[in-house]
């Protein structure tokens, strides 16, 4: 059985053959149970088990159910593992595949990542890490995570430095699914990395915009992470997407779409709520236009005229067949529509004065800009 069990980059405890685990050294601060030492024999890595590594530096380490041999000198003076391997030799002692030090809070993956990336030259080691496919940024998720519970610091920021930089490619973030984008925020948020969750998230909320990639994985990690901006556009995106599969439920009858959202209660609220908003505000500026500013080569009576025309061609388009054919959620659509319309009207090239119609067309861009800002409101988090 294994003599030391090292938890994480704080927590090491002493195994005694199934008695009650009791802290050593450090403070124990989780309660997970060694539950891994469970089950068939554990087995040599096929990598990383050197048979050549000199004897007194030779340390067998387990994680999970695979054992790994490599000399004790690849962790670095002052880490977690070489601290615990020097305390394994002051005791007299020598770990072997019978009495392996034990590293319960990392995966086997992990480790192989951890011991290949100690194995590269500190100075060349960001241009190893690299990643030009969505393939390799796990193994660099892996690295990152057993280096952030085993504190080696530098090697962390490292990976994520390296994680960031793949993510500012295009060809990475326009192509990866919904489940790396997630495990990367997930990541960013743990090991509190908020450059890259920047870059992430707009990545991931650019392609929900373009409804590229389905919002419900967005909506789970946007409500675990308490992410805003996220949140609303993954909410507003998964309401489009239920309107397009469900054409039938028109109007304001959103609620009718309650059993087929696939959100929990409280999400279910939070989405009802922001699509009953949603409704409202394209309902009453459907009824009031955004104002008409009166500028350049207008005055108070001439802009009279300019008002009453651009309330008219307002209403056309508003309520023409091209607006009313998008969803009555998806307010961004009908908003870019109408001023599509606006914009190529002659009622407003003839008779509004060019700056004054100007004015109105830049007014509804920001209209659109300012809901697209304002998304989070609208679903708000229900905790
Ligand atoms: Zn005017």
């Amino acid at each position: 059985m294994p003599r030391f069990i090292i938890l994480d980059g704080t927590t090491i405890r002493e195994n005694h053959n199934g008695e009650e685990e009791r802290p050593k050294k450090r403070q124990r601060i989780d309660d997970d149970e060694p539950t891994k030492l469970q089950g068939s024999a554990p087995s040599r890595d096929s990598i990383y088990y050197f048979d050549s590594v000199a004897r007194e530096k030779a340390c067998v380490i387990q994680v999970e159910q695979t054992l790994f041999q490599i000399s004790e000198d690849l962790f670095p003076l002052g880490s977690t593992i070489r601290s615990e391997l020097q305390q394994y030799k002051s005791d007299g002692k020598r770990t072997s595949d019978k009495e392996p030090l034990l590293l319960l809070s990392a995966s086997a993956d992990g480790f192989r990542a951890l011991l290949w990336a100690l194995s590269i030259p500190s100075k060349d080691i960001d241009g190893q890490l690299e990643p030009t496919e969505e393939a390799q940024i796990h193994p660099l998720l892996a690295l990152a995570t057993i280096t952030h519970t085993y504190r080696f610091t530098t090697l962390r920021d490292q990976a994520l430095s390296a994680i960031e930089r793949a993510f500012s490619d295009l060809i990475l973030a326009e192509t990866c699914p919904s489940t790396t984008f997630a495990a990367i925020i997930e990541i960013s948020v743990k090991m509190n990395a908020p450059k890259l969750q920047k870059v992430v998230m707009e990545k991931w909320v650019s392609r929900l915009k373009r409804r590229e990639i389905p919002a419900l994985p967005a909506i789970a990690a946007a409500d675990e992470s308490g992410l805003r901006q996220l949140r609303g556009i993954a909410y507003y995106v998964h309401a489009q997407e239920l309107l397009s599969r469900h054409p039938h439920v028109a109007g304001a009858n959103v609620a009718q779409l309650f059993a087929k959202s696939q959100l929990n209660t409280t999400q279910t609220v939070c989405f009802l709520a922001g699509c009953m908003s949603l409704v409202t505000f394209w309902e009453r500026l459907q009824r009031t236009p955004p104002k008409l500013p009166c500028l350049a080569g207008c005055g108070p009576a001439a802009h009279r005229a300019c008002v009453v025309t651009w309330n008219e061609q307002w209403h056309h388009a508003a309520t023409s067949k091209k607006t009313l054919r998008h969803g009555s959620t998806d307010i961004l659509a009908i908003l870019n529509t109408v001023r599509e319309q606006l914009t190529a009207d002659q009622e407003l090239v003839e008779k509004v004065t060019p700056a004054c119609r100007k004015g109105g067309l830049d007014a509804l861009g920001k209209t659109a800009a300012d809901l697209l800002q304002d998304l989070p409101n609208y679903f708000p988090a229900y905790t």
